[in-house]
């Protein structure tokens, strides 16, 4: 910002200009003082201390052909699909620490999904696969936590189910990990364990569609842009969480999310 500024000495008003324009002016002359401001959302870069500004969560669903099953649709037949998240749905878990999870409202059914999340320095519009790894800026270790009761119960009204996927503290996410230490996450065990038992184990090989393919799927629908992050979808066996749990979730080659459900 304050490079920009330099570059750019501040021009001289011609008066010519005012007069043509006298009502923008007008408009210009307001002061525009922020009555509420609302803090930015950042996801910690491991080891640097350097922050990532967070600006969208998009979520793919149904990415693992044995979780689509479980969910009652034919793998083979969907294509992705994409929800989103609120970006202040975010919980930093840092590796080595056993963060509060608070049980959120109104459900019976809460329930975890760990995922794989890439996160985003750069992108655009219809981005080809092909293309795609180099927009990524980094990787971390999130679950995708969900009210499963209200999320079919409005798939059932055919209603939206953001109430489901968007609870306070819905999006836990470890640190981000940059390409250039850790390389693409396109291979490799995820794993989620409920008070020591495994409850789901799998490996990013089983992907549908990967995060390339996401970002080439998602990029036809939105104009993605530095700050987004991708939960990439989550293996089957997702299961309900209850108050005193302890949930560890596990991808190769990054370290461990820790979570206890209070
Ligand atoms: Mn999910």
């Amino acid at each position: 910002m304050a490079k920009k500024a330099k570059k750019k000495p501040a021009r001289k008003k011609s008066k010519a200009k005012a007069v043509k324009r006298p009502a923008a002016k007008k408009t210009k002359a307001v002061s525009s003082k922020v009555v509420v401001s609302v803090p930015p959302i950042y996801v910690p870069v491991a080891g640097a201390g350097e922050q990532f500004q967070v600006r969208r969560i998009y979520c793919i669903g149904r990415n693992y052909a044995a979780h689509a099953r479980e969910m009652g649709s034919d793998p083979d037949r969907e294509p992705p699909f994409f929800f989103l998240k609120p970006t202040d749905a975010i919980q930093v878990v840092m590796p080595g620490k056993l963060a509060n999870h608070p049980y959120p409202s109104l459900t019976k059914n809460y329930q975890y999904e760990v995922e794989l999340v890439a996160a985003l320095k750069s992108g655009g519009k219809s981005i080809k696969a092909a293309d795609a790894l180099k927009h990524i800026y980094g990787y971390a270790v999130g679950l995708d936590m969900t009210r499963r009761d209200l999320q079919i119960g409005m798939r059932e009204q055919k209603k939206p189910w953001d109430i489901g996927k968007s609870a306070d503290h819905g999006a836990p996410i470890g640190p981000l990990h940059k390409v250039a230490q850790t390389g693409h996450f396109t291979k490799g065990a995820i794993s989620l364990s409920v008070n020591g038992e495994v409850k789901q184990t799998s490996d990013l090989t089983h992907m549908i569609w990967s995060v390339a393919e996401q970002i080439e799927k998602l990029s036809e629908a939105f104009e993605l842009k530095a700050g987004d992050l991708i939960y990439s979808g989550t293996p089957e066996n997702v299961g309900p969480v209850q108050k005193g749990d302890l949930l560890v979730c596990k991808i190769k080659g990054l370290p461990d999310l820790s979570l206890k459900i209070v």
